[in-house]
């Protein structure tokens, strides 16, 4: 599914990667953790492109997205990604930022996309949103919202860069359970997050990153109850 190979990122004399291999298969839940600075970012903005690599190989799906004859477009349309700050937009009610992308996007009908995503605000728990202003939301309710809006696409694949760590602690758990509930039902999911509760409960696997590289990686039990690595020790004692 995803298949990342000796991956390198350099920002000018900044070595940010430095050679990660990294896979991803269907229907796995892979949480990523590791120090600020250490590369979590960017090692998820190369899955779709968002930064080119330095050298390395990032296969999705069987296409290499560092061959410029692969239509990016197409690879980014089935991967859906929420950042800690929503990115929504503000102007339009959420309805309206839930069918921006499959109505000029996919060309879907726009009494399509209006029933799709009001089934969407359900499975994010804001069935009643839809006609509501972006503004008048909650960081919690626009972080659902984001995930519905990203769902929209009918992704392959989700990735999430913290999405929980620009809200106020009581509203954390409502967002971490609709990632939950998205994680049960197959979706193949990246997260990004400082969160260890949901790495310990959600995740297939879990992979440390420090200083550009993936120093260890295994289930939750084998990261969190018998890591090996001097660093992922000395992380754990810090978070937990
Ligand atoms: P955090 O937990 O704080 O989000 P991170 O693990 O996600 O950290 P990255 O954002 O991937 O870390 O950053 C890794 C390094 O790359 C940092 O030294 C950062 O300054 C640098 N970096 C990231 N993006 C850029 C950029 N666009 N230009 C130059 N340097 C960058
Ligand atoms: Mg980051």
């Amino acid at each position: 599914k995803v298949d990342v190979k000796d991956l390198v990122k350099d920002y000018g004399s900044n070595h940010v990667l430095k050679g990660v291999n990294f896979q991803v298969q269907k229907n796995e839940v892979v949480v990523i953790i590791g120090p600020s600075g250490s590369g979590k970012s960017t090692l998820l903005r190369t899955l779709n492109k968002l930064e080119e690599p330095t050298s390395g190989s990032v296969v999705i799906d069987g296409k290499n997205i560092a061959d410029p004859k692969t239509d990016m477009n197409k690879v980014r349309e089935n991967i859906g990604m929420v950042f800690q700050h929503f990115n929504l937009f503000n102007n339009l009610t959420v309805g309206k930022n839930i069918m921006l992308a499959p109505v000029e996007l996919h060309k879907e009908n726009k009494e399509e996309a209006a029933e799709q995503a009001k089934r969407l605000l359900e499975v994010v728990n804001l069935s009643q949103k839809f006609d509501a202003k972006v503004q008048s939301l909650s960081g919690g309710q626009k972080q659902r919202i984001a995930i519905a809006r990203a769902l929209a696409m009918k992704p392959d694949i989700m990735l999430f860069d913290e999405p929980t760590s620009a809200l106020d602690p009581e509203m954390v758990g409502d967002v971490l359970q609709v990632m939950k509930q998205l994680a049960k039902e197959g979706m193949t999911m990246v997260v990004v997050t400082h969160e260890m509760g949901f790495a310990r409960e959600v995740a297939d696997r879990v992979v440390f990153v420090d200083d550009g590289r993936i120093l260890e990686e295994g289930t939750p039990e084998e990261i969190f109850d018998h890591p090996k690595n001097k660093r992922l020790q000395t992380f754990l004692e810090k978070v937990l």
